[in-house]
């Protein structure tokens, strides 16, 4: 018995200095992060959390110090039990292919009273009278919009307009001298080069009928159907960099935006372009001339999973990136995907990106079936109506959601909690609130902006 008293005490000593190190740690990230609330409360913590562990230790109170071990065992083996998540929280596969001409940025497209236009509101009368509420307000980028930025707003325009001038080299002529490669040699090179032209995380996968849309609903090509034959899909995340996003709302969000479609652009025509200069075919998907629906191509690669807000979520930066795509007939080398199923479990009790919608657009309940398939669904149509009165493409709920914070040892080991432990995702969502605030206000604009 003295040993196991001995032994409670040393551990009361050790756990009052983890307990001080660690909380110390985090009020620094807070600090540094510019969270004031969480700052106080981590330092606080870690000021208190200490106390009963030293007085067990300093006056040698033997049971108080077995009880105080015994309490942090049982909590361990508790975060460590692997309680049963179900498997089958949102379905994956869609059971018809995606019309493009249905999405929010196409229908933004459609000019009033063109011809196109007359022909989608007799084939959708329903969706009338929700366009013209995002046509009623000001508009993408507009200066009479509630976020208006002058400098803000040109620079988006001229990412947009940068990013335009590439539409044209989506796809090329292909080099009828083909190169003999192996599929490992070639994805051997292709994950790394693509990281030094800027991607943040690259994966492959064999494309399937529900990837591609059926029609086209942007550009020159609009209406036509898609027939692309392509086996394989490069898919790439870029990331949006903290400080542009945590203002969002705020013009910030569309300037970077803009800035990420543009380099994700960037870089998936130069790999299109490497395939064709080898001799293989492959088209660059970017912003404006997709073929290909490019969450479900991410999430097929294992890049992450789509989550409450309908935006890719990853591992590390969560929906904080924009993803690019090459498709090509370059058999590449794939594994089987590893469904992430702790992230849509960690969904069901966050709902943090629910709570902060000003549009109200996501949902709090759990996954429906939407058109036959298990999954949560945003309503496009409000929250595209808040992006034209706010000017910009919002971003609120990639701003709060707690997987977007930054990639430090504090967050990660968080994110890997919310990983291996059911119970801690239950209570990490909480947590997140008590440290941030459940409806955290926008940050401030970067300095240079204001
Ligand atoms: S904010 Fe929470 S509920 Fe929403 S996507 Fe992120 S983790 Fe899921
Ligand atoms: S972008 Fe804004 S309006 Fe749209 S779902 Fe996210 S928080 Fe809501």
């Amino acid at each position: 018995m003295e040993t196991l008293f001995n032994l409670s005490m040393q551990f009361c000593l050790i756990s009052a200095c983890v307990f001080f190190i660690i909380f110390m740690y985090t009020s620094y990230i807070f600090y540094t992060e510019n969270e004031k609330k969480a700052t106080f409360r981590a330092l606080l913590i870690g000021l208190l959390l200490p106390i009963p562990y030293i007085i067990a230790w300093h006056y040698s109170y033997n049971v108080f110090a077995l009880v105080l071990f015994a309490d942090i065992v049982l909590t361990a083996l508790l975060f460590l039990y692997p309680f049963k998540t179900s498997k089958t929280i949102c379905d994956d596969i869609p059971l018809n292919k995606i019309d493009e001409r249905n999405v929010m940025f196409s229908r933004n497209e459609l000019v009033v009273d063109s011809d196109v236009y007359k022909a989608y509101y007799e084939k959708y009368p329903e969706k009338k009278a929700l366009d013209d509420a995002f046509r009623n307000e000001a508009g993408l980028c507009n200066e009479k919009s509630l976020f208006n930025h002058t400098f803000a707003f040109a620079a988006a325009h001229a990412s947009f307009f940068a990013v335009g001038q590439f539409k044209k080299a989506v796809d090329g002529q292909i080099n009828p001298n083909q190169k003999e490669i192996s599929s490992e040699k070639m994805s051997a090179f292709l994950k790394p080069w693509a990281k030094k032209l800027g991607a943040l995380d690259v994966n492959y996968c064999e494309l399937k009928d529900y990837h591609w849309y059926s029609h086209k609903g942007r550009g020159d090509e609009y209406g036509s159907e898609v027939n692309n034959t392509h086996s394989h899909a490069i898919a790439f995340t870029v990331e949006m960099t903290e400080e542009m996003v945590q203002a969002a709302p705020q013009s910030s969000i569309v300037m970077e935006s803009a800035q990420q479609y543009l380099d994700s652009g960037r870089i998936a025509i130069q790999i299109a372009e490497f395939l064709r200069h080898l001799g293989y075919s492959a088209r660059a998907h970017i912003d404006g001339n997709y073929q290909v629906v490019c969450p479900l191509v991410a999430r097929d690669s294992g890049l992450g999973e789509i989550g409450r807000m309908g935006l890719l979520m990853t591992p590390k930066q969560g929906p904080r990136v924009r993803l690019g795509v090459v498709t090509t007939d370059f058999p590449l080398k794939t594994k089987d995907r590893k469904k992430l199923n702790y992230m849509l479990d960690f969904c069901l009790h966050c709902k943090k990106c629910a709570t902060v919608c000003p549009s109200k657009s996501i949902s709090s309940d759990e996954p429906k079936l939407v058109e036959g398939v298990k999954r949560w669904q945003i309503n496009s149509e409000s929250c595209f109506t808040y992006w034209c009165k706010a000017g910009t493409d919002c971003g609120r709920c990639m701003a709060v959601c707690p997987y977007s914070h930054p990639d430090n040892l504090l967050h990660n080991a968080i994110r890997l909690g919310i990983k291996h432990s059911p119970l801690f995702r239950k209570i990490a969502a909480p947590l997140d609130d008590f440290f941030y605030g459940r409806k955290p206000k926008s940050k401030k604009l970067p300095e240079w902006m204001r």
